[in-house]
């Protein structure tokens, strides 16, 4: 960007800082490569028994849809930012829902427990009455429910989970190291809401089946959202972990990667990642996630923006009122999506959304310095969103498939696809395309609602599975 051919600004100064951004920030092709072994290696050690940085979880979701599941569900989505309630009526690879939708107040992401059940069995209790009427005692079968619970959580069953450790934000005493389910089912009892709960399954798992129950080539499903993660199909045989349970080798079981937990010397972490990690409730976990999600995309531009203002050289928002920048998380990423979306030459649009959400008036180098480090923490997600997709792909030997993706990220952040498609490109050394609409070997599409569509399927799999006996 020619930030220098502007008069009367203090252009060096800016353009050094670009400069420093842009070698702190911009990932180059080998390291891509060298990021995604040490991912592929992760990968492998998570599902050893001595275990590595990624736990690497078994789901016990050991089939993919028919495409004939039918009846009738709800799902639970909880996730990270909102709570989702679903009925789900399955229909031959198609299928029918009607939500309703809560935001998940701050206070509950670090308030007690008990809180926390309370208002997901208050909203169950709520969109039942609304579309099935009053709940009256015993006089109604109870419903089956997939709860989508978007948290590292170990499985013994299907129907339990115990939370390693929360993420994106949360903080709540005494889950970690607990199954979270009987603790749900307490608060479902307590109001008589008539479900039945029949699998606890992860947004990225249910990602994968929502996906794979409308497209056979999904093989992978991703989120890249407030969280960020993976989840594919290993054979029983190649979990060493799971290795005394005899299971057949050949038999399928989806994985949970929770690749956020990624963490390698490797990565470029940057002294903004480093704050991050610091004043983040779990400091030294989710070293990945915390470079690539939603919820730290924001956070990474405002300590970049506070820092460059506390610098004496270079003078950003000289004499301006930083009092609103100085608060933790008040920027999330839909703003830095908002600045790169900006078409306007003057950056008139950024300028806006500046002064309107930050009381501040950056003049034309400074709208030109927050454009590009907006640029620069987008790539760099994206560019190393593709590490872990590439190392799923190399550790499975897949050289074509599609891999579905969901979440706020992927859905609206700009350019987020084609960065991605572009670095999976350099670390997969695919030849150039021929012509601009050729499929890339490995495609990364839109997925189907996995944590509402995907947690019907698979308590419908799971129904299926008990009936036939093979539980
Ligand atoms: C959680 C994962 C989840 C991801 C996306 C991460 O913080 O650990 O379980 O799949 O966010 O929601
Ligand atoms: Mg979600």
């Amino acid at each position: 960007m020619a930030v220098s051919s502007l008069p009367g600004a203090p252009d060096k100064d800016l353009v050094n800082q670009i400069k420093r951004l842009e070698e702190l920030f911009t990932i180059d092709t080998a390291t891509l490569k060298k990021i995604t072994h040490h991912f592929v290696d992760e990968l492998t050690r998570g599902l050893s028994v001595e275990g590595g940085s990624i736990p690497m979880n078994p789901t016990w979701v050991m089939s993919e849809p028919t495409g004939h599941e039918t009846g009738e569900y709800l799902a639970l989505d909880f996730g990270g930012t909102n709570l989702r309630v679903c009925q789900v009526t399955l229909k031959e690879r198609n299928f029918d829902i009607i939500q309703s939708k809560w935001r998940i107040r701050e206070e509950l992401k670090t308030g007690v427990a008990e809180e926390l059940w309370d208002f997901l069995a208050d909203c169950l209790h709520q969109f039942i009455e609304t579309h099935h009427g009053p709940i009256t005692n015993n006089t109604m079968d109870k419903i089956p429910l997939g709860f989508t619970f978007s948290y590292p959580a170990t499985q013994n069953y299907i129907d339990e989970g115990t939370l390693q450790w929360w993420t994106k934000g949360f903080d709540i005493a005494g889950v970690e190291g607990h199954n979270v389910v009987p603790m749900f089912e307490a608060a479902l009892r307590q109001r008589g809401v008539p479900v039945k709960l029949i699998a606890l399954v992860n947004d990225t798992t249910g990602t994968l089946i929502a996906s794979a129950y409308a497209n056979l080539h999904m093989k992978i499903g991703c989120i890249f959202g407030t969280g960020c993660n993976a989840a594919y199909i290993e054979d029983c045989g190649s979990i060493p972990k799971l290795a005394h349970l005899n299971l057949p080798s050949n038999t399928p079981m989806v994985i949970n990667c929770e690749w956020g937990a990624f963490n390698h010397r490797t990565l470029p972490r940057t002294p903004y990642d480093t704050s991050i990690d610091k004043a983040s409730p779990r400091p030294g976990q989710q070293a990945f996630e915390k470079m690539v999600a939603g919820l730290y995309l924001g956070e990474i531009f405002r300590l970049i923006m506070v820092d460059l203002h506390s610098n004496p050289e270079t003078h950003v928002f000289a004499g301006q009122d930083m009092s609103k920048l100085q608060n933790p998380y008040s920027l999330d990423s839909s703003f830095l999506a908002a600045i790169e979306e900006d078409p306007t030459d003057n950056l008139s649009n950024t300028l806006e959304l500046f002064q309107t959400q930050l009381n501040i008036s950056p003049n034309l180098p400074e709208l030109q310095l927050i454009r590009r480090t907006a640029e620069l923490i987008g790539t760099r997600a994206a560019r190393l969103s593709a590490c872990g997709v590439a190392a799923i792909s190399i550790k499975k030997g897949y050289a074509s498939c599609h891999v579905g993706a969901d979440g706020s990220v992927f859905q609206k952040y700009p350019h987020f696809k084609a960065r991605g498609a572009q670095a999976l490109r350099e670390i997969l050394d695919w030849p150039a395309k021929q012509d601009p609409g050729e499929e890339d070997p490995i495609e990364i599409l839109p997925a189907e609602d996995g944590s509402g569509v995907g947690a019907a399927l698979i308590a419908a799999l799971t129904l299926r599975r008990v009936q036939e006996g093979n539980m």
